[in-house]
């Protein structure tokens, strides 16, 4: 299917919504804005639906969670009318769903394409117009809204390191995050690999299995488990379909927004024998889910530890070369970092086309025309895969010029680290609401569920608004700073709260730290953003 082209021209009618970003989030939000009578539009750098699954064509990408729950559940005829075909579903699939959901609600009339948000101002009311946001955009066109929803994702910003030289390469160079979309053949070719995070565990199999040579630069290993994909039956399919209502209650009560149980309150409360089999039960199916086997994987480090040895173990089984295996195991917790999922990963190390580098003592010194330079050799290289990730949680909103009441800007606000009351909207910053902002749960959860409580929330604000005659919401200073004080205290008592990683932004220099999610869990959230709701939007000033 053909791209969107870009619509020139300014807009001096005031809308009630602007939307950025039309991923899940920026599509749910047209959906529910329009549904309720806001006259909204959405701009999307890329040139249609889709966010992240538009942008990451490269060979392998999946999602890590299954299907039948990383879909929307606003419409049930929607739910009851897609055909799923594999248990986790590829990128074409996920894209094409998300398509099908724009076509069969007429979104795209609302959505203005290959149109990327440069900069918002907030201006107060003066006379007879309201507070409003003007929005400038790349082609140099102004909009206004009276709100501004911050749909532009989370993992959206990639993060292409400044390695010395990287623009003298001679060959191509691709990050995952902004893969062609015609492809990359690599038939023939010495294949470099910058990173071992989701996106290279997942391409760096099929790339092997396509070039020549496939040259890994490692600096952190990363644990991950079997995916477990399979084809999706359709008698399981309608199993499903047929109880998809019980299916997302369970799931809203789950920790991660999916209806996983641990098989018990403590790893250390059970036999050796007994948590071996645990361990081997949902590793042989559970997928990224492993890493809850037990409720306290994530909270205990002793009770971490067996979880991270049996996948050690499992590592050394699967790869051949001791030395290579070694250099492949990771020595900080399971889930202290963003867990991975193993579709032929590890086996791919017995290849005899594919070298593993170890860049964590001894980083690459830099590129040059021929290939990667460590430690004074040249890696020959054809192509470069920079799977390095992204600028997480605050990229995309940090990359817009936000300016909020007197002209403040976000970057300014958050120099120090960011901070947003529930994750959904920033003091100084009128009528502007994040989606998955920092200090909601976001990447830690199932990010569709997260993303629709997210739309329905602010969407139920909105009318509240209307329905009083109110003109501006904005959140309250003390509020800001007691959510920020309470999702650093949830982190500091979760493991996840001790590593460097994106999740803390270690991974961009100069980044400000903090840990960035909220780590109580989504029951714990939702359940705060709601009584926030009925106690009349405590916590925000409204007027
Ligand atoms: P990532 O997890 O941040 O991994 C980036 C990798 O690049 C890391 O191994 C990092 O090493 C390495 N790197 C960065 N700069 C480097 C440098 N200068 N020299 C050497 N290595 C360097 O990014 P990602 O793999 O794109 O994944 C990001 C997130 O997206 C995931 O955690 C996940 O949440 C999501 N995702 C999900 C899926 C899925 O659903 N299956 C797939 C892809 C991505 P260090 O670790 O040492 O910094």
């Amino acid at each position: 299917m053909a791209d969107h082209t870009a619509e020139t021209g300014s807009s001096s009618a005031m809308l009630d919504v602007i939307v950025v970003g039309a991923g899940f989030a920026g599509v749910y939000a047209v959906y529910k804005f329009r549904r309720l009578g806001f006259s909204v539009r959405a701009f999307e750098a890329g040139g249609d639906v889709g966010g992240t699954w538009y942008w990451n064509r490269y060979p392998g990408c999946r999602c890590d969670i299954e299907s039948i729950y990383y879909s929307y559940q606003f419409d049930d005829d929607l739910q009851q009318e897609w055909e799923w075909t594999e248990r986790y579903a590829s990128q074409p699939e996920i894209l094409s769903y998300i398509r099908h959901v724009a076509d069969r609600f007429d979104l795209r009339r609302d959505i203005r394409f290959n149109t990327r948000v440069t900069a918002a101002r907030f201006e107060a009311a003066s006379g007879q117009t309201p507070s409003h946001w003007t929005v400038a955009t790349n082609g140099g066109q102004t909009h206004k809204a009276r709100f501004c929803v911050m749909a532009s994702g989370v993992l959206s910003a990639p993060n292409l390191p400044d390695i010395p030289g990287r623009d003298t390469f001679a060959g191509k160079s691709h990050h995952t995050g902004r893969w062609p979309r015609d492809g990359v053949d690599f038939t023939g070719l010495k294949v470099a690999v910058v990173g071992t995070g989701s996106s290279g565990i997942q391409s760096i199999p099929l790339i092997a299995e396509q070039a020549e040579r496939v040259t890994v630069f490692q600096r952190t290993p990363n644990y991950a488990v079997p995916a477990s994909n399979r084809p999706l039956e359709p008698h399981e399919l309608n199993d499903i379909k047929s109880r998809y209502g019980e299916i997302r209650a369970a799931s809203k009560k789950g920790f991660t927004a999916l209806p996983f149980k641990p098989a018990g309150p403590s790893a250390l409360g059970v036999s050796g024998g007994e948590r071996e089999q645990v361990y081997e039960h949902w590793w042989r199916n559970n997928g990224l889910a492993f890493q809850g086997a037990f409720a306290d994987l994530l909270f205990n480090e002793d009770a971490n530890l067996t979880a991270a040895n049996f996948v050690r173990n499992k590592i050394r089984e699967l790869v051949n070369n001791e030395e290579v295996a070694e250099r492949l195991t990771p020595r900080f917790p399971l889930g202290c970092r963003r867990m991975c999922v193993d579709t032929r990963y590890y086996a791919t190390y017995n290849r005899t086309n594919v070298t593993l580098v170890d860049v964590s003592r001894r980083p690459i010194d830099g590129i040059v025309p021929e290939g990667v330079c460590v430690g004074g050799a040249v890696h020959a290289a054809d192509a470069i895969v920079f799977a390095t990730g992204y600028d997480a949680i605050t990229g995309a909103l940090l990359a817009m010029n936000l300016r909020g009441r007197g002209g403040l800007s976000l970057r300014d606000k958050w120099a120090e680290g960011p901070r947003a009351y529930l994750g959904l909207a920033a003091r100084g910053f009128p009528n502007l609401f994040m989606v998955n902002g920092p200090g909601s749960p976001s990447v830690l959860i199932n990010m569709v569920t997260g993303v629709e409580q997210h739309i329905d929330w602010i969407a139920d604000c909105l009318a509240h608004l209307r329905n009083r005659g109110l003109d501006a919401v904005e959140a309250i200073a003390q509020h800001e700073d007691a959510w920020a004080a309470h999702n650093n205290e949830v982190a500091e008592r979760s493991i996840r709260g001790n590593c460097a990683s994106w999740y803390n932004g270690a991974n961009i220099p100069g980044k400000p730290g903090g840990f960035m999610p909220y780590v109580g869990g989504f029951p714990a959230y939702s359940e705060k953003c709601e009584q926030v709701a009925q106690n009349g939007y405590e916590g925000f000033a409204l007027s």
